[in-house]
Order: structure tokens, then sequence, then C-alpha cells
């Protein structure tokens, strides 16, 4: 109950501000520029839009995975600012964050993940949320699911998370969360973190949705309300 008033009350705030930007005629997937002070205490939320440049992740029908999530995490970031929340994203448009000495395809991912991962870890209290989206041989799969790092409180992180999209967004998902097991950037990174798979790109019906601005916004401002209600609760038990 308590979770849910609390998630009310920051469900309200971000509706108000996206009104707010509405209003003022900001569009969402602007990143707008955050500043991360090493003097601030509080944490700051990274958005990994994942994949990017010549890594497009999965594609159908001539749409890229790596442009969805770009273009979600840009709304999550927007809206997290708009917040006054400290957040930052790891790219912010289409390339690659492979070092220069990475030649080929196999070489650039390895060094794009490692520098995700290293990106990460120099920032102090950061807490990090991965954008994906899911493919799968049968369309008949679909629904968000979420994936968390082997460090403390990404589970909890994890679950809470999922139990919002699954309230707010599609009640008749009931994925669980997993452990992200073969994924590098969860694996090397040491802080809270969760891998978010927005839904099935295998899926027609649900690639309509992901693609659409309107859904596009849903989702982001269920994952930033979760993300607002996590940090609450970690600086709740902090004091
Ligand atoms: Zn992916």
């Amino acid at each position: 109950m308590q979770f849910l008033k609390h998630h009310l009350i920051s469900y309200f705030c971000i509706v108000l501000a996206a009104v707010t930007a509405a209003v003022l005629g900001a569009e969402f997937y602007l990143a707008v520029p955050s500043m991360v002070s090493s003097a601030d205490p509080s944490p700051v939320i990274v958005i990994d839009a994942g994949h990017g440049g010549e890594d497009g992740g999965a594609a159908v029908s001539g749409i890229r995975e790596a442009d969805l999530n770009l273009q979600i995490a840009g709304r999550v970031h927007t809206l997290l600012c708009l917040l006054g929340q400290n957040s930052v994203m790891l790219r912010t448009e289409d390339r690659s964050l492979h070092s220069e000495e990475a030649v080929t395809l196999a070489q650039k991912k390895a060094s794009d993940l490692r520098n995700r991962a290293e990106a990460v870890n120099s920032l102090y209290r950061p807490v990090l949320i991965s954008i994906h989206q899911n493919m799968f041989a049968e369309t008949k799969y679909h629904g968000a699911q979420i994936f968390y790092a082997p460090t403390d409180r990404s589970e909890e992180f994890a679950q809470d998370m999922q139990e919002l999209l699954r309230i707010k967004l599609d009640t008749e998902n009931h994925r669980q969360c997993k452990p992200a097991e073969s994924v590098y950037l969860m694996n090397h990174v040491n802080c809270p973190a969760i891998l978010i798979e927005c839904g099935f790109m295998s899926n027609q019906e649900e690639r309509n949705k992901l693609c659409s601005a309107e859904y596009q916004k849903q989702l982001s401002l269920v994952i930033s309300a979760g993300s607002l209600d996590y940090l609450r609760k970690v600086i709740t038990d902090e004091v």
C-alpha cells in the first residue's frame, strides 16, 4: 500500500512534468544536457540505449532495435531531467562506443561493451538502466521483461519495475524478472543495474506499439516512475 501511495505520487509528478513539457513544446526524445557533479552525493541514473552504429541489434521490417532503444532511452532521460533527477545517457546518437583500435565488428562490439561498463563504473553512485528490445523466432511471444545484475539491490529494483510495467502497461504480462546471466554489461558494472527488454520486435502488434510515440511516452513514464520509486526506497533506507 505504501509502495502504491509513493508510486502514485511520483507518477502524478511525472504526468505534471510531461504536461508541462508538452505545453512548453518540448520534444521528449530530445536529450536534455545534465550536469552530474562529483560534489553531488545523490545517485545518478545512467540510461543505456543498447547497440548503436554498425551494431543495430535486432531488426525487423527495416526497424532497428538500436533506434528504438535510443528513442525510448531519450524519453526516459528527458523525463528524469525535467524532474530534477541526475541522469546521463551513455550514447545520444546512432553510434557504437568502441575504441579506435577495434577493427572487426566483433572487436567493436566487445570494445563498445567494455567502454560502457567503464563509463558506468567511473560515475559516483550510478544506477544503470539498459534499454533493449526482444526478438524470438516464434512471433506469438510478447511482453516486457527485465533482467538484473548480480549486484546489491538489482533484483529488488527489477522486481518492482517488472510489477509496475505489468500494472500500468499490460496486466496480462505475467513474465518474471530474471538474472542477466550472460549479459556482459550487467556482469561488469559494480552498481544496481537492470536491463529492460521493452517488448518483442518479432510480434507485429507489439512492434507497432514500440514504434509509436504514444506507447513510447507511456513506457518512459513508467520506467521513470519506477526509477524514482527505487531511489526513494534506497534513500529512505539510508536515513
Ligand atoms: Zn538488444
